[in-house]
């Protein structure tokens, strides 16, 4: 049976967070059995505004395997890949590059706003402002329709489908598909201080593998509203990031609309909410912490999940380069 093919990554700048989970890692799980998945862990991509620190970048490659493994990604349904060891992708990256114009990557909303929270001025590393054309490169060489990704994505995966209609204008013929995003109905996770998006480089994460301490004390320093002072006070749920994290983590949505009813009303305590969400988010983290210590000590093992799934991926990706190749009609020796 013919599957659907989807693929999607992650830098390797650091374990992976409950961003993550709620934005794409979820997602995934759900679409393993009815699709073939391949799921990059994108170091060349972290090295883009990394490069004075690839020893972290080599590091935690390991350390996002080993999250995909915990969440409960079975190997044996997927193809977990590196991406500095497809060639192919970075020539697929150098083809497409004379597919955009710089005006173009500039003008990327996910790239404008990445510029701009990793205070970059006037010195973006090429390779940065480059990274969508190389993320296309990553998205077609596997031929993915489908793209698990949180909503800052989006951006990015319609310059690839850009990309991908300008290379079949060239060749005259459908080479590459277009893709579609699959972005989570719970948006983007804010930051446990509040900011706009739970991120790895931003500080202000709880990683997948927080123990109950560190879930409790984030869970306790979090914002609700500065405005509940007292518990019969009227409360806001929006921007409250404690019913932010509910909406996206609570499983009884139909006590939760209650509790934000009473919430709104007044009468119930940022206490019972925030001790609430911390249930939620230890029964949540407790089964992928205990697995990931279980494959962490398995190095070997993750090891060859790693190899084996590179080996394959390099299979598909170089047939891919070589029908852009033709397609473009460039000499062929
Ligand atoms: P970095 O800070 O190094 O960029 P990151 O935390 O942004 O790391 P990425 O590896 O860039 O993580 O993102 C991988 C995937 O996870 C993307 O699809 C992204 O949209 C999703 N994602 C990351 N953070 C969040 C979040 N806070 N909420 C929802 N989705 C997220
Ligand atoms: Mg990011």
């Amino acid at each position: 049976m013919i599957q659907p093919i989807l693929l999607t990554g992650d830098r390797t700048t650091g374990p992976l967070h409950l961003g993550h989970y709620a934005g794409s890692l979820r997602s995934r799980l759900d679409l393993l059995d009815s699709h073939e998945t391949y799921l990059l862990l994108a170091d060349a991509q972290a090295l883009t505004d990394n490069a004075h620190d690839p020893e972290k970048v080599r590091r935690n490659v390991i350390e996002v395997a080993l999250d995909y493994l915990a969440v409960g990604i079975d190997p044996t349904k997927s193809t977990i890949c590196l991406q500095s060891h497809l060639p192919a992708l970075a020539e697929l990256s150098m083809l497409y590059l004379n597919f955009v114009s710089v005006a173009r990557l500039e003008r990327n909303p996910t790239i404008k706003t990445e510029i701009a929270a990793r205070g970059f001025g006037r010195d973006i590393p090429a390779g940065f402002l480059c990274y969508p054309a190389a993320q296309a490169a990553d998205i077609t060489a596997f031929k993915a329709t489908v793209v698990p990704v949180g909503e800052d994505q989006a951006p990015l995966i319609e310059q690839t489908n850009e990309i991908a209609r300008r290379i079949n204008a060239v060749a005259g013929r459908d080479v590459l598909p277009e893709a579609r995003a699959i972005i989570p109905r719970s948006g983007r996770l804010p930051g446990v201080d509040g900011r706009a998006k739970m991120s790895k480089s931003g500080g202000n994460a709880i990683p997948l593998s927080a123990t109950p301490d560190q879930i409790s004390a984030a869970v306790r320093a979090m914002f609700t509203d500065p405005a509940h002072l007292r518990v019969e006070d009227p409360g806001r749920v929006e921007g409250n990031v404690v019913f932010t994290y509910l909406d996206a983590f609570d499983p009884d949505t139909q006590t939760l609309e209650e509790l934000k009813a009473r919430y709104r009303h007044g009468g119930l305590g940022d206490g019972k909410i925030k001790k609430r969400l911390d249930e939620i988010l230890q029964a949540l983290v407790a089964p992928i912490r205990n697995r990931r210590a279980e494959f962490a000590q398995e190095p070997d093992f993750v090891l060859d999940v790693i190899r084996v799934g590179t080996e394959r991926a390099r299979v598909v990706t170089e047939a891919t380069k070589k029908e852009v190749v033709d397609g473009l009609g460039l000499f062929a020796l």
